[in-house]
């Protein structure tokens, strides 16, 4: 079948890596970009070392990925490498998610910020074809933030919500607020307003929101207009799942070895993105080999996004690392977690 043939052309689980430029601070500090890219897949990290006689010598590191991105690529080439890819199969009952993973400032929210209004533009365009127009799908947004492993809805004040499974062991999580959203303008009010009503706490937004996932979701959802059981003289609509698409804007990776910092709250923050980083690895690794068993219930963040990742789903990495000598060790860090998810 042409739809089956069209799914399979994109690849279950997709790696990509992002390098940003060099910012002014780095440039003024005069650091050096350690990062070459030689292709659309090929990189090299080099690492600035020294020998025990403290003469200075470059330690070579050679990653491959699905792709890689360098400094020039726009926001735009980087929605056609990693989501524009996925959006007709969200129609034909596929459930993807898209990660921004990498340390703080290394381009994640930068990255992750355009995706879903991209995505919106797109769906909204494919609703309006001649295949779908008679289907009634409708497109549908929620945001939500998972911080020290709690759920907060950033649609409805930071309502604190909890997860439930029913018994077909389908994950929902309770009283989350869904938008109907018809075109893309009104997409681009409930982002604005999600992301005001990110975790700022009192030491900053920029702090405290690297200690956070945030997860918008755009699913398409069939509505078909029944008779109302208990007043024959109305009707009523039922809504039915077709596809989702989840963004999600992981927690800066530097954060999960926070847990020997010296405040007690930082340091069960740090545990808890360790636990999910962690485990959203193994997920990835286990759908990747098909694997019967998924490990969900290794953290909040999996356990979230559990139904993404069962049957027919698609998943994009996009590891975001910073070029500077002085983020070596991260960056390093963030390439053997893709290279580990690959
Ligand atoms: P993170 O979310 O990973 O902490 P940000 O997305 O906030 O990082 O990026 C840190 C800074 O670098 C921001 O000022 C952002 O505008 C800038 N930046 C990130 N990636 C790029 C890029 N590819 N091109 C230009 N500026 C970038
Ligand atoms: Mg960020």
């Amino acid at each position: 079948k042409e739809s089956t043939a069209r799914e399979n052309n994109v690849a279950k689980i997709k790696v990509v890596v992002r390098k940003r430029p060099l910012n002014r601070k780095e440039i003024s500090r005069k650091e050096e970009d350690i990062i070459t890219v030689h292709d659309s897949s090929f990189l090299t990290v080099h690492e600035p070392k020294l020998k025990v006689d403290l003469t200075a010598y470059v330690e070579k590191h050679e990653f491959c990925f699905d792709a890689v991105l360098d400094e020039q690529v726009s926001n735009d080439e980087v929605y056609r490498e990693t989501v524009e890819p996925i959006i007709p199969i969200i129609f034909q009952r596929t459930k993807a998610t898209c990660f921004a993973y990498g340390q703080t400032g290394s381009g994640k929210t930068y990255t992750m910020q355009p995706l879903p209004l991209r995505a919106a533009q797109d769906m909204v365009r494919l609703l309006h074809q001649p295949i779908y127009r008679n289907q009634n799908f409708k497109l549908w947004l929620s945001y939500f933030e998972i911080y020290g492993g709690k759920l907060f809805d950033l649609l409805s004040d930071r309502r604190h919500l909890l997860m439930r499974e029913d018994g077909k062991k389908q994950v929902c999580i309770v009283g989350l607020q869904e938008f109907e959203v018809s075109d893309v303008q009104i997409v681009k009010e409930y982002i604005e307003r999600g992301n005001a009503a990110r975790s700022t706490g009192s030491t900053g937004a920029n702090e405290e929101s690297s200690r956070s996932h945030a997860i918008l979701q755009l699913a398409v959802k069939k509505h078909t207009v029944v008779p109302d059981t208990r007043r024959r003289d109305r009707d009523v609509v039922n809504t039915k799942a077709v596809g989702k698409i989840s963004f999600i804007d992981l927690a800066g990776s530097e954060r999960g070895a926070d847990t020997t910092d010296n405040d007690r709250q930082t340091r069960i923050e740090g545990a808890e993105i360790n636990k999910s980083l962690l485990a959203l690895k193994e997920c990835i690794r286990a759908l990747d080999n098909d694997q019967i068993h998924i490990p969900f219930r290794g953290s909040k963040l999996t356990e979230v996004l559990r139904d993404s990742f069962v049957g027919n789903s698609r998943t994009v990495m996009i590891s975001c690392i910073s070029p500077n000598a002085g983020s070596c060790e991260h960056t390093l860090n963030t390439l053997r977690y893709a290279d580990r998810v690959k």
